[in-house]
């Protein structure tokens, strides 16, 4: 059963060094699992988005990447897509525990961004998990380790993990902060940092915004590795 995983992921593994933004007209371009091409077909997305254009590449490099675009411009693809492609290239399964922390500032806006993986990740065997607080602390709790993908609020992600001995952040290897301008803007910052000391320094780390923020790149903590700054006026 995995022979034909495995030639995929060689083959599709071979593709990233060659990956050019300037050359991508639509998403078959992208050197994407077959999961993940038909869910974006069967969802009708075709052509992506210049944030998703310019960023994806870097992020199936296993590059660290700063995102600025507008409201409405397609972040949530241009991260859940590179999420989906890391884990199934490392053959992830449901019993390895959390592989991607997604950080978002609002319950609302952390529910649409699981709504967006389950269309895209639909022919994927990952499990996700909302983590949003409003629901039972326990219940969360006991789901929370068999999650592949947590999407979290700051708060509620820091509740668990002052709470919640059992909770295991070391297996986690990609991390990603969706409208990370609206978190440090929320008062969050604090909280980020205790967050991200739980963390592994070893890992990938995705940051977007609506605006540019340089400040973000200063996060204590933050760890980032010569990150590729994507809808920045000064590259840097
Ligand atoms: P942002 O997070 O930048 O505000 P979203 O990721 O929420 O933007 O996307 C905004 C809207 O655009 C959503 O309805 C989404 O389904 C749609 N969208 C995203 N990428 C594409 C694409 N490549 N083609 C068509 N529609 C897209
Ligand atoms: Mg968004």
């Amino acid at each position: 059963k995995l022979a034909a995983t495995d030639a995929e992921i060689a083959e599709l593994r071979a593709k990233y060094a060659d990956i050019d933004a300037g050359s991508i007209k639509t998403f078959s371009d992208f050197p994407f699992s077959q999961k993940t091409k038909r869910a974006l077909t069967e969802s009708k997305y075709t052509v992506p988005t210049e944030v998703q254009r310019q960023s994806i590449g870097p992020a199936l490099q296993g590059k660290d990447v700063l995102g600025a675009a507008i409201t409405g411009s397609g972040k949530t693809l241009a991260f859940l897509l590179p999420v989906l492609e890391h884990l199934y290239m490392q053959k992830w399964s449901r019993t390895d525990g959390v592989g991607a922390i997604i950080i978002s500032p609002t319950r609302e806006l952390a529910y649409q961004i699981f709504e967006t993986l389950k269309k895209v990740g639909k022919h994927h065997d990952f499990s996700a998990g909302l983590i949003i607080g409003g629901k039972n602390l326990k219940f969360e709790r006991t789901r929370m380790d068999q999650c592949n993908i947590l999407i979290c609020t700051p708060g509620r992600l820091l509740q668990h993990m002052d709470e919640n001995p059992l909770f295991n952040t070391t297996t986690m290897e990609m991390l990603v902060l969706d409208e990370a301008d609206r978190c440090l803007d929320m008062g969050f910052e604090k909280c980020l940092n205790s967050i991200l000391e739980n963390f592994p320094p070893e890992r990938q780390t995705l940051l977007f915004s609506a605006t540019q923020t340089n400040s973000l790149a200063d996060l204590a903590r933050l760890n980032l590795k010569e990150p590729v700054y994507v809808g920045y006026e000064q590259a840097s």
